[in-house]
């Protein structure tokens, strides 16, 4: 079978009997034109090597393939293998399929190239793969990513100081990464449609600032959200030095997180942060 011959995604999901799982995230694109997009989001993926979770039937690993990327999709389906098998077959050596568990498999030692992570994520374990991406050992060993997300949840990634989605994911998205939403999609786009719309988000790695530990970060922008109401004097009170670094950096002891943007919470992160020696 060539990739001219494949069959659409609806038969494909017919004769496997791939009806959605609700467990399991499945809201499945068939739109050709839509996943073609997504797929040129990273950029030219000729010959690049690509990760990709939850391919399902392969809506999405078509397009990837379509654009020349060399694609490795974790699918925790077993239904879904037989039918990531048929791609296989007509993209040869191109699609390398593993059964299992996203969250269980260590998906950096797949790759001797950083891959493009490109994935319509299921939706429940798609923030706990984005925390655990972007709390990589940094540069990480991906090159971007590119990810279907719920609205709600793209809004919080790509927040800024005084948006009311703004807090813990918004700064850790973008301490050292840059964040967009590269594209909203209806729910109508899905089958089943989820209740709620959809966005892709782009992130692409930067430099990390220099001396800022990411677990001292970590540590103040949980206190400072976790009481995101009030004044950081108040949040920070249980974070040795917080409150002294505050000062020393210029930032209003009665400012609440919400309204501290991104770089100085990296400030004072790296004012609280241990000293490593140059
Ligand atoms: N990529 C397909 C598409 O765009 O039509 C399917 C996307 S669907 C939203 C999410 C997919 O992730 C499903 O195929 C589901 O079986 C799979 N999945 C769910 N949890 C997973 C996990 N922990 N590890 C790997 N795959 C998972």
């Amino acid at each position: 079978m060539s990739s001219a011959d494949l069959p659409p995604l609806r038969e494909v999901i017919a004769r496997y009997g791939l009806n959605a799982s609700k467990a399991l995230g499945q809201n499945f694109l068939f739109d050709a034109q839509l996943l073609a997009r997504i797929a040129r989001i990273p950029g030219d993926l000729t010959g690049q090597p690509v990760l990709e979770i939850g391919p399902g039937p392969g809506g999405l690993t078509r397009a990837l393939l379509a654009a020349g990327a060399n694609v490795t999709a974790i699918e925790r389906d077993r239904r879904c293998i037989p039918a990531l098998a048929e791609l296989s077959t007509a993209y040869p050596g191109k699609l390398h399929v593993i059964e299992g568990d996203a969250l269980e498999i260590d998906a950096a030692a797949l790759f001797d190239t950083a891959p493009h992570i490109v994935s319509n994520l299921p939706y429940n374990v798609g923030t706990a793969l984005l925390v655990r991406w972007l709390s990589a050992e940094w540069r990480p060993w991906w090159q971007t990513l590119t990810l279907m997300f719920q609205r709600e949840v793209a809004d919080r990634i790509v927040a800024k100081a005084n948006d009311d989605a703004y807090g813990r994911l918004a700064v850790l998205s973008q301490w050292r990464s840059t964040a967009r939403i590269a594209m909203p999609v209806h729910r109508s786009a899905f089958t089943p449609p989820p209740k709620v719309m959809s966005a892709v988000v782009h992130i692409v790695p930067a430099d990390g600032p220099d001396r800022v530990d990411l677990a001292v970060l970590e540590r103040l922008t949980a206190a400072a959200f976790g009481q995101r109401r009030k004044m950081l004097r108040q949040s920070l009170k249980g974070v040795p030095g917080a409150i002294d670094a505050l000062d020393a950096i210029d930032i209003d002891v009665t400012r609440r997180a919400e309204t501290v943007p991104v770089e100085s919470f990296v400030a004072l992160a790296r004012a609280l942060s241990p000293s490593r020696p140059a």
